[in-house]
């Protein structure tokens, strides 16, 4: 019974260490949340240029299925997110982009 002490101690310091690697691995997942964030509204501003530019008439519906497509949301609510299925939101955004694109 007398090595319970030095038992209880150990553990403590066994928790201690845990803990801290806990609190690194928070700090870094919010670096990569931010760094996301920033790439992914860079992605948006590309695909919105080239829209915007490349397309003279037409306001980059095709840029955005073709974004949609690679498996990202297009839609305001998700842009530049992984989708998993398909996006009613997408689907209308892109379709209002089409109808613009044919008057
Ligand atoms: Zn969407």
């Amino acid at each position: 019974m007398a090595a319970l002490p030095g038992r209880i101690n150990r553990l403590e310091q066994a928790l201690r260490q845990i803990c801290d690697e806990v609190d690194r691995l928070k700090l870094e997942v919010r670096q990569l949340e931010d760094e996301n964030a920033r790439l992914r509204q860079e992605v948006a501003g590309m695909y919105l240029e080239e829209g915007a530019e490349g397309l003279h008439h037409k306001p980059g519906a095709k840029n955005l299925w073709s974004l949609y497509d690679k498996g990202f949301h297009v839609c305001n609510l998700y842009f530049g997110k992984g989708r998993e299925g398909e996006c009613i939101f997408c689907y209308a955004l892109i379709n209002r982009g089409e109808q613009k694109d044919g008057a």
